[in-house]
């Protein structure tokens, strides 16, 4: 249901993605491993053109972008049908919890205040903050910020979620509860794609490993095969220098 054919982008003469080509089913969970620098991020970005790659055809859900020549409105078409989740949180400062994750059921679907209230609780019950609805996030921990982050894109009902290093900014004693919420969402059938540098969390939540390096995808494959028995000697080298 999500298909990147030849996805590339440049930042001036850095070729940043070469060409990448992946495709993702509906439910899965899709990690995207690598080195820093090997333009995970960038890949997740420019899913849903937050960058806009130099070439390639972005498909979600019978709907195509080919990214030569995408118009505002295929890009507004694309954005409605994902949703993401940032490493430092991207919360609205002056708004509370429930103001958060109302805002895109507001403004992005149109939804009455009243419902669009009570969807939110639900969602932040769900993520474990249901006594937390009024607090600002100044008044919440980094985990607790990244769990309304979680409840904001699962309000957009998106086609995909896409995290990016969801719990890097975490101290790590916060980790435990925000990879907990992916877990319980991930066993909901929620397509999700997820860029992390937890191996373990990878290991056990993804049903799709994609190990990248230096803007390419060099080896993907089944969480056990990828880890158990990597193939290519880059993946090989990754996974012994991080475990
Ligand atoms: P990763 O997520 O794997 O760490 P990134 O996608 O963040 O990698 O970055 C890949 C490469 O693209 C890096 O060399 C980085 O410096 C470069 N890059 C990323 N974003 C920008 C940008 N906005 N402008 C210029 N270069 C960028």
């Amino acid at each position: 249901m999500i298909r990147l054919a030849n996805i590339s982008k440049s930042f001036g003469r850095n070729q940043v993605l070469k060409g990448i080509h992946l495709t993702v089913k509906k439910g899965e969970v899709v990690a995207i491993l690598g080195p820093s620098g090997s333009g995970k991020t960038t890949l997740l970005r420019c899913l849903n053109y937050l960058e806009k790659p130099n070439d390639g055809v972005i498909t979600i859900d019978n709907f195509s972008v080919d990214c030569k020549k995408a118009s505002k409105n295929d890009i507004h078409q694309l954005r409605q049908k994902t949703a993401m989740v940032f490493q430092q949180y991207n919360l609205f400062r002056h708004k509370t919890a429930l103001e958060n994750v109302m805002e895109g059921l507001l403004i992005v679907k149109k939804i009455p205040k009243e419902e669009a209230r009570k969807i939110s609780v639900e969602l932040l019950e769900k993520v474990g903050l249901g006594e937390k609805l009024d607090a600002y996030p100044s008044q919440l921990s980094g985990g607790q910020q990244q769990r309304v982050g979680i409840a904001r894109a699962l309000a957009l009902n998106p086609e995909v979620i896409l995290f990016d290093e969801p719990t890097s900014a975490l101290d790590p004693e916060l980790v435990g509860e925000v990879l907990a919420v992916i877990r319980k969402i991930a066993k909901e059938g929620i397509t999700m794609i997820i860029v992390t540098h937890e191996m373990t969390f990878a290991q056990d939540v993804a049903s799709h490993v994609v190990f990248m390096d230096e803007g390419a995808i060099v080896e993907e494959g089944k969480p056990n095969e990828l880890f158990n028995r990597p193939k290519e000697e880059r993946t090989k080298q990754f996974l012994s220098r991080i475990r």
